[in-house]
């Protein structure tokens, strides 16, 4: 069966049984995932899901990214999962009313609901299940390969999409891609979730010194409430000492840390998540480098509970878990027929064939400047840098040749693996926005079923017509773009936005 041949073994052609047929196979249950099968599904297309873990949601749960942020353009099925977050009382009480600088939430609530609207669609979901290669027949792709408990398995669709968040079978499909160099990659973050916090203590703490606290838009300094401040960033003269004593070793690299996710739910339970254990230089496509940096991030975290005790707020902490998998900023992007460009993001471009659109503050000249490479993000130098760091309001769409890759045909990429420069998609690689690319490649998908078409070729105008008809919003002049900067000036912030765009 199998031939040994030092550096490789060589394997037998073998048959493998097909698991399904489908119309849309879906791989990969994230914001993107989960959009796209809710949409196919609903649009007629028989659809499956495959998933690695046990549950859905992606980076936002698995991750313990539990927040939204900038919540200034909520539409389809994004505006759904937060409505039914608001109605279960597990986020932040007014943010789901839209337009919000951020919003925390739970993320086992967020488990249940992404489980909910997708059988509700009519898709069916496989858990604990890899998809592990693409089928190809002259630059077709037919189905894939998975793997889990049964075995090696095919799953044979009409129409796939990949929204594994790293491209997996789009590139085994022969996608081309760029992948940035490792020395270059934003750094992995992993977080943990710790019970016990005293956050009255905290409150009467952060009054007393809130020179000690960073003063952003969407950052408390105190007053929780679960509601308009959903973290808090700081203690910085306490973490100053604790390195400089020695306390915190040198490879903690940080000069204050962030408490986050308080929701009602969080300040009632005395819980909350703190990120920032980080690991640098790692290739999240290369399964050793992934494996040493879950292990490096979590010794680290470990260490810095110790230290954590000592904090006013936190005497009796605890760990109570890790996030299930280490938070990737950035993988492999497609590239595709169309590519979305940091032109198009400041400039606020939108095209005709826009199926997404996104509002969106952020830095020019990417994230590398919010979250550098070399992991001196949370160092002071960098902090007192980035508290000057222009800002500016961009309003763009996403257009549709952004989810086709170049080269194979019949599979879509929606997430935060479209096709995009490296900078351009910092700004389309937020939840919501990875659930609208999402929803489109779904709709798409199922479009492209019922017409035996590829969706290469699918008529532009129908798609966005039957995305609006389910309450997708593709035009830019219905996001308020004055209460938007209105809300940053009541709280003391200037936003760059260019009017003539
Ligand atoms: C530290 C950090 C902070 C962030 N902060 C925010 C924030 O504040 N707000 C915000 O909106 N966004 C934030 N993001 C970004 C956001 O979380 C991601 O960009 C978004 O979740 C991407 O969605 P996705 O569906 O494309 O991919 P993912 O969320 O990565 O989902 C991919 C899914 O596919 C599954 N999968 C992967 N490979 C396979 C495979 N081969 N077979 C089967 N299943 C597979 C994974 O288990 C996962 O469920 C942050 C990200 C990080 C890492």
């Amino acid at each position: 069966m199998y031939k040994n041949e030092g550096n490789s073994v060589t394997e037998a052609a073998r048959q493998i049984p097909v698991y399904k047929k489908v119309d849309v196979v879906v791989a990969g249950g994230g914001p993107a995932g989960f959009g796209a099968a809710v949409a196919a599904a609903k649009n007629g297309a028989n659809t499956l899901l495959v998933e690695r873990n046990s549950f859905l949601g992606g980076t936002g749960t698995a991750g313990f990214v539990n927040q939204f942020r900038q919540m200034y353009h909520l539409s389809g099925i994004a505006k759904e999962s937060v409505r039914r977050l608001g109605e279960a009382g597990c986020c932040s009480r007014e943010a789901y009313l839209g337009y919000h600088h951020g919003m925390a939430f739970d993320q086992e609530e967020l488990k249940f609901i992404c489980m909910d609207m997708v059988e509700e669609s009519g898709a069916k979901s496989l858990m604990n299940t890899w998809a592990v290669d693409a089928i190809i027949e002259k630059e077709e792709v037919k189905g894939i390969i998975i793997e889990n408990k049964s075995g090696r398995q095919v799953i044979l669709a009409d129409v796939v999409i990949d929204a594994s968040g790293d491209a997996d079978i789009a590139v085994k499909a022969g996608s081309p891609f760029f992948l940035q160099d490792n020395t270059q990659r934003l750094p992995f973050t992993m977080g943990f979730r710790i019970g016990g916090i005293n956050y009255q203590k905290i409150d009467a703490y952060a009054k007393q010194h809130p020179e000690d606290f960073t003063n952003a838009v969407s950052f408390s300094r105190g007053n929780f409430d679960g509601d308009k401040n959903n973290c808090i960033s700081g203690w910085y003269s306490i973490m100053k000492k604790a390195n400089e004593s020695g306390e915190l070793p040198a490879f903690i690299n940080r000069s204050g840390f962030t408490l986050e996710g308080i929701t009602p739910w969080a300040l009632e339970r005395g819980t909350g998540y703190i990120y920032g254990m980080q690991s640098l230089h790692r290739n999240p496509c290369n399964a050793e480098e992934m494996s040493d940096a879950e292990l490096e991030t979590k010794k680290k975290a470990r260490t810095f509970l110790k230290f954590l005790k000592k904090v006013p707020g936190f005497e009796n902490s605890y760990l109570m878990d890790f996030a299930k998998n280490i938070g990737v900023i950035e993988s492999r992007l497609i590239i595709g027929e169309s590519v979305l460009t940091e032109a198009d993001v400041f400039e606020n471009r939108v095209h005709a064939d826009d199926i997404a659109l996104s509002v969106l503050v952020q830095p020019k000249g990417g994230w590398t400047k919010r979250h550098p490479p070399d992991g001196s993000e949370s160092t002071e130098a960098h902090r007192l840098e980035s508290r000057n760091l222009p800002v500016y309001l961009c309003r763009f769409g996403i257009p549709y040749g952004c989810l086709l890759p170049k080269k194979v045909d019949r599979i879509l990429v929606p997430g935060r693996n479209f096709s995009s420069t490296y900078d351009a998609m910092f700004a389309g690689r937020q939840m919501f926005e990875c659930m609208a690319t999402g929803e489109a490649a779904g709709m798409a998908a199922a479009l492209a079923v019922k017409q035996n078409i590829s969706p290469k070729y699918l008529e532009i105008s129908t798609l966005r017509k039957q995305l609006e008809s389910h309450g997708v919003v593709l035009n830019k002049e219905a996001i308020d773009i004055q209460r938007i900067i209105k809300m940053y000036s009541d709280r003391g912030f200037t936003l760059n936005y260019n009017p003539f765009n």
